[in-house]
């Protein structure tokens, strides 16, 4: 196990910044996902970490030793690809035992030295065992469903025992449904090895359900890295907002105004009652408009009404009606603006015809419009 620091680090690809100044700690043991829109950043950043890609400026450490010219192999690091990466000619078993017959260990004197044949044994049996692909060992790749050839990809990264486990999109390739119950055994994993590990992906539902910590890029640029539950309640800007959470935030303009000894959310065809306990924070930008942000999850239908606070409901025309089963997501129009609405499946209401939305406007946002930065 081990600590990553990375410390201002960039990535210049001839005069493009694919990576600015990233500075991040990650703590022994901890699982850190690195998420964003495709061309962030986070493949290059973990490629860095690696060793795979040179770093242009800044330094990464492992372990406190720093590691920028340390070339791949000997920063004890494993990585797992979206693509698994397992040789085809070899059977499940040789492909997890391959990196061990081919590399050297320090042995009890720090001498390197090759693993013995009965410990690479146990090695293998012992993750395939984790797995749950004890009973695939003699099995080549092209005989392995995805999901286990995925296992033996993992596999491989475990019986190193290696300092940090890397994974690229290691998901990405399987159905939703193993990408699910995968990302469950990952979680699993990790709560038993509690290795450092560093994940890339793009899915931000991936990202919430595995992080202890999740970093958001954008651009080459983090955006805000913290837990998930923070992520999701207080997201520092419009960014973050819009891509964590799913289905994605509400996001209306909106002018804050003062009148009747309260403040208000004027959106030109309705406004909505700034409640007591924000009034203050809001005032302080009476006047301007700003992005109102309200998660389709805050938008409630009449089961509501009695928690609701006074001027907080719109009545808006449904659009599109879905029904999942356990909710019911409306596309709905307010004004000039559709929002998206997760409601009660109880709601009776049809595609043409209005309803009443309660806006809980004790969880809304609001972002500076020039900068996107959150303002509550
Ligand atoms: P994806 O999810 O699509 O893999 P990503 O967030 O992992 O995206 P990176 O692969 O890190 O993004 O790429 C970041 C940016 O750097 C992209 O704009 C990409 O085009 C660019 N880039 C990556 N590798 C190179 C390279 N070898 N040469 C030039 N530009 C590169």
């Amino acid at each position: 196990m081990a600590r990553v620091d990375l410390n201002h680090v960039w990535k210049r690809f001839g005069g493009f910044d694919a990576v600015k100044d990233v500075d991040l700690r990650i703590a022994d043991g901890e699982f850190v996902v690195l998420v964003g829109p495709s061309g962030c950043g986070k493949t290059t950043t973990l490629r860095m970490i690696a060793g795979l890609e040179d770093i242009t400026e800044g330094e990464i450490r492992i372990d406190g030793v720093v590691v920028n010219q340390m070339p791949p192999k000997d920063r004890d690091v494993a990585m797992v690809f979206q693509s698994y990466a397992l040789y085809p000619h070899l059977n499940a078993f040789d492909n997890m035992a391959f990196s061990l017959k081919m590399r050297h260990f320090p042995d009890a004197r720090g001498m390197p030295a090759k693993l013995p044949r009965d410990e690479i044994e146990r090695r293998v049996r012992a993750a395939a065992k984790l797995l749950g692909i004890e009973d695939q060992l003699e099995k080549k790749p092209g005989q392995l469903s995805g999901g286990q050839r995925q296992r033996v990809a993992l596999g491989r990264a475990i019986v190193r025992n290696p300092k940090v486990f890397l994974f690229d999109e290691p998901l990405s390739n399987l159905d939703a449904k193993l990408r699910v119950a995968m990302r469950a055994e990952l979680a699993k994993l990790h709560q038993r090895l509690r290795s450092t590990m560093v994940y890339v992906t793009h899915d931000q539902a991936e990202a919430m359900t595995l992080g202890d910590r999740v970093v958001v890029m954008d651009r080459g640029v983090v955006q805000q890295v913290d837990d998930p539950q923070t992520l999701y309640d207080h997201p520092t800007n419009q960014f973050v907002a819009g891509f964590i959470g799913s289905p994605a935030m509400n996001f209306l303009d909106a002018t804050i105004a003062e009148g009747n000894g309260t403040a208000w959310l004027d959106f030109g065809e309705f406004r909505l009652r700034v409640p007591a306990n924000l009034r203050m924070v809001v005032q302080d930008h009476a006047g301007k408009t700003v992005i109102f942000g309200i998660r389709p999850e805050d938008l409630h239908d009449r089961i509501f009404a009695q928690f609701a606070q006074p001027d907080a409901t719109v009545t808006a025309k449904v659009e599109v009606k879905e029904a999942m089963g356990s909710d019911l997501f409306l596309y709905a129009v307010v004004g000039g603006d559709t929002v998206h609405a997760r409601v009660s499946p109880s709601t009776k209401v049809e595609v043409g015809e209005t309803l009443d939305l309660y806006f809980d406007l004790t969880k809304m946002h609001l972002f500076d419009k020039a900068t996107g930065a959150a303002i509550l």
